[in-house]
């Protein structure tokens, strides 16, 4: 792109956010070293030498999940002493809330007898030990039925930091390549949790899913409108200076730019997450079959932004094109995308900020409950201002949102049998879905 080779990022600085706090009862692990690793560079350089300039999906997978020098895939990003912090890191109370949001949906669905609990992406762990905590402590509801959990991760060293925190590191390694399972262990409750690479192979059967920090972190594609009509954005090596990355618009569509922009798009610079796409049909065809719902939580907007693709290291935001693979690198998620490839199958809610979220939760009350039981000044501040991190307008509260795909049937209103004329009140409405509408005490 003429004189474009950097987007502007500016409008999206404050998304990743400084930890002020850390989260109660959570160990921080020991830094990975954040070194730059020639070693991606070289196999892109090779690479788009060999075969031509990549898509912006292409480089975002590699650099992020290349199974052996991809950022995920090597590095313990998460925290203080990474490259950025996450609301449930943040603090307890967001996976505690989460952990009442998926019974209440249980609840919902008519509490049936098996529930797996199945997490994408899920980083140290944090929010599963979170919600766990609270399905122990509220066993005497959901101690009929029988709980497994499903942790879909591309990262082993992630998943060795989710075995310490929900087994104590107990657990097995999958048998043999075949194995769709490559770890498995028991929590400390004795549940069983199972490690897969892809959502494809996590049983079939009723699930609620859960979503934090994921999509933003699938590969985009990026195309710009011109006169000529839209043009995919490509990644090539600088001619002019060996071993820089450049962006270069490609000179006539790709497949990606023939299929993905939707008729009628007004913006003239579009990101399509194609992969999160696909994953929200899996999620919808997975919830119209076996029933559930699934939670999203990320940053993002309603088809309104333009160019959202940014890296992130040690906090600060990094060019996305200088040393690939030793910054984590995101882009917002469209949700006005993914509710239309969720289809009519299911009902989506949202997105809603997490702020509104969380205040339909109860988190007020849940403060003031860790505030009561707790007489450690400084403790009681950390939880003051983790509250405030999470729930300001102007930090975490209105840039993240939550999203939400339903089976279709737990929105509709009952229908009166044939022929029977209901009075008028007297058919019921359906069970509010916790979180996206206001909490009423009675
Ligand atoms: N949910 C966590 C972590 C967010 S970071 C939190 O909020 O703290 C993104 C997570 O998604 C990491 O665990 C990363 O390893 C995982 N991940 C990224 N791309 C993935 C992919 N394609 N498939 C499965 N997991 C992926």
């Amino acid at each position: 792109i003429k004189n474009k080779s950097r987007f502007n990022i500016w409008p999206f600085c404050a998304v990743r956010w400084r930890p002020a706090q850390l989260r109660l009862f959570c160990s921080s692990s020991s830094p990975d070293e954040q070194k730059p690793r020639p070693s991606m560079l070289r196999h892109l350089t090779s690479k788009i030498k060999a075969t031509g300039p990549i898509t912006v999906a292409e480089y975002m997978r590699e650099v992020l999940t290349n199974p052996v020098t991809g950022y995920y895939v090597k590095n313990s990003m998460l925290g203080a002493d990474g490259d950025f912090i996450t609301s449930p890191e943040i603090s307890q109370m967001f996976g505690e809330l989460v952990g009442i949001w998926i019974i209440s949906e249980w609840m919902g669905a008519g509490r049936p007898k098996q529930l797996q609990l199945v997490e994408l992406g899920p980083g140290k762990g944090s929010l599963a030990a979170d919600v766990l905590r609270v399905f122990r402590q509220l066993s005497s509801v959901v101690g009929g039925a029988s709980v497994s959990l499903h942790l879909v991760e591309v990262s082993p060293v992630l998943a060795r930091l989710q075995a310490d925190a929900l087994t104590g590191s107990s657990g097995e390694e999958a048998d043999g390549d075949e194995d769709p399972v490559y770890h498995r262990g028991r929590t400390r409750d004795g549940l069983p949790v199972s490690w897969y690479r892809r959502l494809d192979d996590v049983p079939a059967g009723f699930s609620v899913f859960v979503a934090q920090e994921f999509f933003d972190a699938l590969p985009i594609h990026k195309f710009q409108r011109t006169d000529r009509g839209w043009r995919e954005v490509m990644v090539d090596v600088d001619p002019e200076k060996e071993e820089q990355l450049r962006f270069v618009l490609a000179p006539s569509p790709t497949l990606a730019s023939s299929t993905l922009i939707q008729a009628g798009e007004r913006r003239n610079h579009v990101e399509v997450c194609a992969e999160g796409g696909a994953i929200i049909q899996q999620l919808a065809r997975r919830i119209t079959d076996g029933g559930g719902a699934a939670l999203i939580a990320d940053y993002g907007h309603d088809g309104t932004k333009t160019d959202t693709f940014r890296g992130f290291k040690g906090h600060q935001l990094h060019d996305v094109l200088s040393s690939p693979g030793s910054a984590d690198l995101t882009a917002d998620v469209d949700f006005s995308y993914l509710r239309k490839t969720a289809g009519g199958g299911v009902a989506c809610l949202g997105p809603v900020s997490q702020r509104n979220f969380l205040k339909n939760m109860g988190i007020d009350a849940r403060l003031q409950v860790l505030l009561r039981s707790c007489a450690d000044p400084s403790v009681r501040q950390q939880l003051i201002s983790s509250y405030d991190m999470l729930m300001n307008p102007k930090k975490m509260g209105e840039r993240f949102h939550f999203f939400s795909l339903l089976q279709l049937s737990r929105l509709a209103r009952p229908t009166a049998p044939n022929g029977l004329k209901l009075e008028k009140n007297k058919n019921p409405a359906p069970l509010p879905v916790a979180g996206f509408t206001e909490l009423q005490y009675s």
